[in-house]
C-alpha cells in the first residue's frame, strides 16, 4: 500500500474519546519496548509519527492513528512494565480488554513480541487470552535483524509453541531497521482494510 497521509488523531484516555468514524481499525498489542511505534513508522515510511523511544512504559493511551483516511492502527498500551503499580496495571488491562471485546470498528489484532527471546509470561496471558476470543490475528516477531538469519525459523517455532498459535495464525519475522517482513505484513493486513 502507498501511504500519502498519516495522523495521529487522537491519544484516548476513554472510550468516549475514540473517534466515530467507521473507519477499520487494526490494533497492536505488545510488551513495552517490543517495537510497537518502529513496527508503524516503519510500514508507513515515516521516521517519527509514532513516537519510538527507548524507556519502556510511557504510552498508557490508545493512540488512534489514520492511514490514507482508510484505516486506523490503535497501538495499545504496552503491557508488562514493571515499574508500574498494580492498580495502574490492572487499570490498563481493563481499559484494554474493554477496546478489544466492544469496539466494532476492530478487524484484526497484531500482536507483537520480541523474536530474540521466549516470549514472557505477559506475552502468554495476552495470546491466551487472544487464542478465545474469536477476532483474526496476526503475529509479529519484532527485531529480526538481532539474530543471525539462520536461526530466524527456530525462534518461530519456540514463539509459535509458547504461544500455543494455531496453524491458521499467521506468524511473520520484521525488522524495523531492515524492512523485513514489511511486505508479508502488508498483505497479511490488505484483506481487512480494503474500503
Ligand atoms: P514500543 O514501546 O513498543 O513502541 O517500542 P519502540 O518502537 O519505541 O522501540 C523500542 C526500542 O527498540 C527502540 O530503541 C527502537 O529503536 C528499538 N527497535 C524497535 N524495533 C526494532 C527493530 O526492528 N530492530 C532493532 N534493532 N531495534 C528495534
Amino acid at each position: 500500500m502507498k501511504v500519502t497521509q498519516a495522523e495521529l488523531v487522537i491519544s484516548a484516555v476513554s472510550a468516549k474519546q475514540y473517534p466515530q468514524e467507521a473507519l477499520p481499525e487494526i490494533a497492536l498489542a505488545g510488551r513495552s519496548n517490543v517495537g510497537k511505534s518502529s513496527f508503524i513508522n516503519k510500514l508507513i515510511n515515516r521516521k517519527n509519527l509514532a513516537r519510538t523511544s527507548s524507556k519502556p512504559g510511557k504510552t498508557q493511551t490508545l493512540n488512534f492513528y489514520r492511514i490514507n483516511k482508510q484505516f486506523f492502527f490503535v497501538d495499545l498500551p504496552g503491557y508488562g512494565y514493571a515499574k508500574v503499580s498494580k492498580t495502574e496495571r490492572e487499570r490498563w488491562g481493563r481499559f484494554i480488554e474493554e477496546y478489544l471485546t466492544t469496539r466494532e470498528q476492530l478487524q484484526l489484532i497484531c500482536h507483537l513480541v520480541d523474536i530474540r527471546h521466549q516470549p514472557t509470561k505477559d506475552d502468554q496471558t495476552m495470546a491466551d487470552w487472544l487464542n478465545h476470543m474469536d477476532l483474526p490475528r496476526l503475529v509479529v516477531a519484532t527485531k529480526a535483524d538481532k539474530i543471525p538469519k539462520g536461526k530466524i525459523h527456530q525462534h518461530l517455532k519456540i514463539i509459535k509453541e509458547t504461544l500455543q498459535l494455531d496453524k491458521d495464525v499467521p506468524l511473520i519475522a520484521f525488522s524495523a531497521e531492515t524492512g523485513q517482513g514489511k511486505d508479508e505484513v502488508w498483505q497479511a493486513l490488505n484483506p481487512y482494510i480494503l474500503p
